[in-house]
């Protein structure tokens, strides 16, 4: 029986995750779950799993969820708030694994306190490591961490990489990594519509069902441009050696091209479950839930290369790994104050690119020596996008 703890437990890949869980029950004791407002859910996943604890981040939040749970009898769990609460439930000593599905930046210390405890992280919020960077993949070496991919793509290419591919990509006679990407829902939208797309059309993915921060990332392609550096850091390579190709079906994951010609990729449906299953069985397989890829219906593969004019933020991930240092951390900073903007109505679709460039060129990139230096790079950085933010603001 492997000890887990679900942080954001109560999101899209959070749901998922207790639903492999679920059919796995012989495998899995579930130590602890976490929310930040969704005090209903919390609830009803703390009856199913009789968790040791649970964490809502707010008190008056986790007032609500004691009550909930005296309500039904629930005595096992104990009822913790506060961010302290999340970094702790990563690090007890029963806890084996940790999915870390925060989303934003405000996984990054949960997540690296479950790094730091040496615990195997099965890596869903990508926010944490494109912010930390080296740092984050220090502590895991240092720690004798294990970090599994949980993006389908990361999960993709684990699954196509060689054993010895720590040794270096070049040892590995690996040329390229290939990340597939949707395009989204605006695609083949008239770039001159893009300034008047609505929240609601932007969260509505054409394949995959998540949250509304990434499904607004999936569709400027920031989702990509965090992915990029997501895979510089997890597979020790270069920017030059990622490439992104737009591949609507979503079928194929991502691939792995070696130099003697081959190309190995992963393939199954749009199911988060795919890789959850994949990630928690590890180095074993089991059920997923997910239906089987039925490759007649499917019928076709189409790729094509991403337009640098429809979506910018994919050079823009690109310039802040290549600039290195602080630069990511002011990127995704950035970017979450923009999307969050966005999706209350106050700017534009197209302002999200442009509030992002205007940080990366208002806020210097500087050395990170320890993770307050991050932290603070992540605070600049927002408080120079509200300020532009609240310039350009729409009404
Ligand atoms: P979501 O919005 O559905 O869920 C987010 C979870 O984080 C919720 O449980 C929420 O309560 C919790 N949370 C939010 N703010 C918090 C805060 N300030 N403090 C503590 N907890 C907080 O998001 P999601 O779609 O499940 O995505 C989670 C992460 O996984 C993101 O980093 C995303 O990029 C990544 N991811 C998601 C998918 C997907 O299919 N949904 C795929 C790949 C990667
Ligand atoms: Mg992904």
């Amino acid at each position: 029986m492997k000890g887990l703890c679900v942080l954001g437990s109560t999101g899209s890949i959070g749901v998922n995750t207790l639903d492999v869980v679920a059919r796995h029950r012989d495998r899995f004791r579930v130590v602890a779950l976490t929310a930040n407002n969704n005090v209903d859910r919390l609830v009803e996943q703390c009856v199913e799993h009789q968790p040791q604890c649970a964490v809502a981040v707010h008190p008056t939040q986790a007032a609500k969820v004691r009550a909930g749970l005296k309500a039904r009898g629930l005595k096992r769990t104990e009822v913790l708030s506060g961010p302290q609460a999340l970094e702790l439930v990563a690090s007890l000593p029963e806890v084996d694994q940790v999915m870390a599905a925060i989303v934003g930046a405000a996984g990054l210390m949960p997540t690296l306190a479950a790094a730091r405890a040496g615990k195997r992280i099965l890596l869903a919020n990508k926010e944490a490591l494109v912010m930390s960077g080296p740092l984050f993949m220090a502590e895991v070496r240092r720690a004798h961490a294990q970090l599994l991919p949980i993006d389908s793509e990361h999960n993709a290419i684990f699954q196509c990489m060689p054993s010895n591919y720590r040794a270096g990509i070049r040892a590995a006679e690996v040329r390229k990594i290939l990340l597939t990407a949707s395009g989204g829902p605006f695609l083949s939208t008239p770039i001159e519509q893009l300034d008047l797309v609505t929240p609601t059309q932007a969260v509505a993915h054409p394949n995959w069902v998540m949250g509304r921060k990434i499904s607004v990332d999936s569709a400027t392609m920031m989702n990509k441009g965090l992915e990029v550096i997501e895979a510089c850091l997890l597979f020790d390579v270069v920017p030059d050696d990622v490439s992104v190709v737009v591949h609507r079906q979503s079928v194929i994951h991502s691939l792995v091209d070696y130099v003697d010609g081959s190309v190995l990729a992963q393939l199954g449906n749009p199911d988060m479950r795919v890789p959850i299953a994949h990630a928690l069985a590890w180095p074993d397989r089991f059920e997923s839930g997910a239906e089987p890829l039925d490759l007649l219906q499917v019928k076709s593969l189409e790729f094509d290369r991403p337009d640098d004019r429809r979506f910018p933020c994919l050079g823009l991930a690109y310039g802040a790994v290549r600039e290195g240092q602080t630069m990511p951390a002011v990127l995704n900073a950035a970017n979450e104050e923009a999307v969050s903007s966005f999706l209350d109505g106050r700017i534009r679709f197209t302002s999200i690119a442009d509030t992002i460039r205007f940080c990366m060129d208002t806020v210097a990139a500087s050395v990170v020596t320890s993770i307050e230096c991050v932290l603070e790079a992540d605070r600049r950085a927002r408080e120079v996008a509200r300020r532009h933010i609240a310039d350009i603001a729409c009404g």
